[in-house]
């Protein structure tokens, strides 16, 4: 247990403390882009040097450290509580330690018992597997990210968007747009086309566990996920939306099954501090 609880817990201070290479390559390559004297080159010039800090003193990278979601491999019969009782303790140590901010509140009250263990949080998905290994995931997705999260019922007559794939195109150009700043871009722009109101926003987010690049292997989403990505970055909201040329770093789509009467478009922004880690236990 005690192992579990430290490896666990190692998890947590990488994910806060470092960016993911591929993310931080892809910030490296939208700095390049832009004209010398730019707020957009200013602004990815601080969020790499915060970057380069936050490594080098072992500290959170943004005072957000987000909420906590695992993704969680596992063999059949695995001990599930067990795990999620490992996970809390990692949690409070390294929420005692300073690596996560006391970032859970009682949502009628706000309360904060200053753990970050309660209802929902951590979240942890499970899919087990016939496989011996245990591989856990996991997402740290900050607040200013998750508020501009937004799911569109197709079809929407203000938008113009039809049941397809013009429709879902003209949802994921509006999320973007209205957000502007606020999520702190450069962001990555998830969506999932159908499923239901809660499976839309559980497979949105599970994108984000996708590296830079990573298409999908359905060669007529990954077009349109190739598509959204430029159309996304032409429309100049750029780093901090101070204007620029990299909106987004990437746009991943996922798809589900839906029933014929809902079409839902559901999309997920993650911020430029995406706190990704995974790790064979
Ligand atoms: S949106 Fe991301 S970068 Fe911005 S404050 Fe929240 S966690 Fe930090």
């Amino acid at each position: 247990m005690k192992n579990l609880i430290d490896k666990i817990y190692d998890l947590i201070c990488r994910a806060s403390c470092e960016i993911p290479e591929d993310i931080q390559s892809a910030l490296k390559k939208a700095y390049k882009k832009e004209a010398d004297v730019s707020p957009a080159r200013q602004q990815l010039e601080l969020i790499l040097k915060n970057i380069r800090i936050a490594e080098d003193r072992n500290q959170p990278l943004c005072q957000d450290t987000g909420a906590l979601t695992f993704f969680v491999s596992c063999p059949r019969n695995f001990d599930k509580a067990a795990f999620r009782k490992s996970a809390e303790s990692a949690i409070i140590k390294a929420t005692n330690d300073g690596l996560l901010r006391k970032n859970s509140v009682c949502p009628i009250t706000g309360m904060n018992d200053g753990t970050n263990i309660g209802p929902g949080s951590p979240m942890i998905y499970w899919d087990e597997k016939a496989s011996k290994k245990l591989e856990v995931k996991l997402l740290l997705k900050g607040g200013g990210s998750e508020n501009v999260g937004v799911q569109y019922s197709l079809p929407d007559d203000k938008l113009g968007a039809g049941r397809d794939i013009d429709g879902i195109r003209r949802c994921v150009l509006d999320a973007v747009y209205k957000a502007q700043g606020k999520g702190c871009p450069p962001s990555i722009t998830s969506v999932c086309v159908g499923g239901d109101r809660a499976s839309g926003y559980a497979e949105a987010k599970k994108q984000f566990l996708r590296k830079i690049g990573e298409r999908s292997k359905d060669p007529s989403i990954a077009k349109l996920e190739r598509r959204l990505l430029s159309e996304i970055n032409s429309l100049g909201i750029g780093a901090m939306g101070l204007g620029g040329k990299t909106t987004a770093l990437d746009v991943f789509i996922s798809v589900l099954n839906r029933v014929p009467a809902s079409y839902f478009v559901t999309v997920s922004q993650m911020c430029w501090a995406c706190r990704r880690r995974k790790a064979s236990l």
